[in-house]
């Protein structure tokens, strides 16, 4: 499958697309300030996305946090929840119904089906190889049921999630990484575009919104790379342009653990109730980035002119102990 570049004569648009499942911390901040500087030195719009699809975790405090920490670490958006825009809405819960609409067109293309697997045996199917974070390879157990067989599944009261089916090979090119090819099993096989319960997948959710809110460049976390070609196979079923991708390194702490939300010490807010300024964060990760010879206090737009992707490391980044010690003697 091959996916295409915009025109390079059409302005970036780019996004910060924040879960509002917890709060900012160091990781976070890292990828949105790469991604703020990605589009602003190309003198590009950016649109900042609340992804408040699950609702079980998402939480209106923490979408309001998160605006919070972004500003006050100097990173700025020109359309959002807060300011509106061309494209709102621009929270997930608000564009449930477009989902549907999607999922409905894909169905029709015959390209869906009802899957009945348990999580228990989703669990046990686990076992061939896969990328980290794609989660377990769906090995197609439930393509091809028959309507008499989703019926008894039914009467069993089982709910159904519904797959997207797709094959092959993805083929995209990283503005980081340079080519990239995945196999469709290496990212997962098969996936819910809807779960069981209802909710909408993540993928097909930012998908979506990616094409509806004309997003030309996404700049975000290495991790989520092995989605990407789920994403990419859904632009091209529905016949839009793919983005340009650059996924970005994560953060490891110094002992080798990857940023997550149990670094509370991490947290921006943390960082902000110790006194520590947003400029030593910038400054701070703006070094890590390659972008200054060293840890010096700036705003982000101080270092604009400063950002190419030739400078920013490809591979895992990780911080010093006591890295707030560090912080707090960046003035
Ligand atoms: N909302 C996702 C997250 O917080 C990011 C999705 C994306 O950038 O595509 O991890
Ligand atoms: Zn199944």
């Amino acid at each position: 499958m091959k996916s295409f570049a915009p025109n390079p004569e059409t302005p970036v648009r780019g996004r910060l697309a924040p879960s509002p499942t917890g709060h900012l911390h160091l990781g976070n901040a890292w990828s949105f300030l790469l991604c703020w500087l990605a589009v602003r030195s190309a003198g590009g719009r950016l649109v900042l996305r609340m992804e408040d699809i699950d609702p079980e975790r998402s939480r209106p405090y923490f979408a309001e946090e998160i605006m919070r920490d972004l500003a006050w670490l100097g990173l700025d958006w020109d359309e959002g929840p807060d300011l509106g825009g061309p494209y709102a809405p621009y929270t997930q819960q608000e564009r449930l119904e477009r989902y549907a609409e999607v999922i409905e067109a894909l169905t029709r293309l015959g390209r869906t089906y009802p899957c009945y697997c348990t999580r228990k045996e989703l669990r046990t199917m686990a076992s061939a190889p896969h990328l980290e974070d794609a989660g377990p390879v769906y090995p197609g157990t439930c393509l091809g049921l028959d309507v008499a067989a989703c019926r008894e599944r039914e009467a069993e009261g089982r709910r159904p999630a519904l797959r997207l089916h797709g094959a092959g090979e993805t083929r995209f090119d990283d503005l980081l990484h340079g080519e990239v090819r995945l196999d469709w099993a290496q990212c997962g096989g098969d996936f819910p575009l809807r779960r069981s319960d209802g909710v909408i997948s993540y993928q097909l959710a930012v998908a979506l919104d990616d094409m509806d809110q004309a997003i030309n460049l996404v700049v975000r976390g290495a991790d989520i790379l092995p989605c990407t070609p789920r994403q990419i196979f859904i632009f091209d079923l529905l016949q839009a342009p793919v983005p340009r991708y650059a996924h970005v390194p994560l953060l490891f702490d110094h002992e080798g653990v990857r940023l997550a939300k149990r670094h509370q010490s991490l947290e921006l807010r943390a960082l902000r109730e110790t006194g520590i300024s947003p400029r030593a964060v910038a400054g701070y990760l703006g070094h890590l980035a390659g972008l200054l010879p060293e840890g010096v206090a700036v705003a982000p737009a101080e270092i604009i002119s400063e950002f190419e992707w030739e400078k920013i490391p490809q591979g895992p980044v990780v911080l010093q102990d006591q890295v707030e010690i560090v912080l707090k003697g960046i003035l």
